[in-house]
């Protein structure tokens, strides 16, 4: 047991290297100037540039204000989703409660455009 942990925390150290790259830098800026609210507070009418919590109340803790480019699939160290992977705006809030539900379940339950799940994990997503 001892050994899987140490391989997992060994993956996870090389793709957390990534986020400190000029290379991600650059696609998250990418992102958040293209998208520059949360998408999922969008969606229910609230327009969050990182100054609000998912309830549209004022964030109140300074060190929650600020906006993630989210990898829509989760990358899990994957380097082609990493760098390729659609991403998402999302409020540190929604981030944390995407992730959480996602860990849960195994999958992500977003849906694309064409209205089918876009994370090929999902049951009916085949
Ligand atoms: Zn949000």
């Amino acid at each position: 047991m001892a050994g899987r942990r140490d391989d997992r925390s060994a993956e996870a150290a090389e793709y957390r290297r990534w986020y400190n790259t000029a290379r991600w830098k650059r696609r998250r800026l990418a992102q958040l100037e293209a998208s520059p609210v949360c998408e999922f507070c969008l969606k229910r009418g609230i327009v969050n540039d990182g100054s609000r919590q998912m309830d549209g109340s004022v964030q109140t803790n300074p060190r929650r204000r600020f906006l993630v480019a989210d990898h829509i699939v989760a990358h899990r160290g994957d380097a082609e989703l990493f760098w390729s992977g659609a991403l998402q705006t999302l409020c540190p809030d929604h981030h944390d409660s995407v992730k959480q539900a996602e860990e849960a379940r195994g999958y992500s339950t977003e849906v694309g455009i064409d209205g089918w799940p876009v994370d090929p994990r999902h049951p009916s997503a085949g």
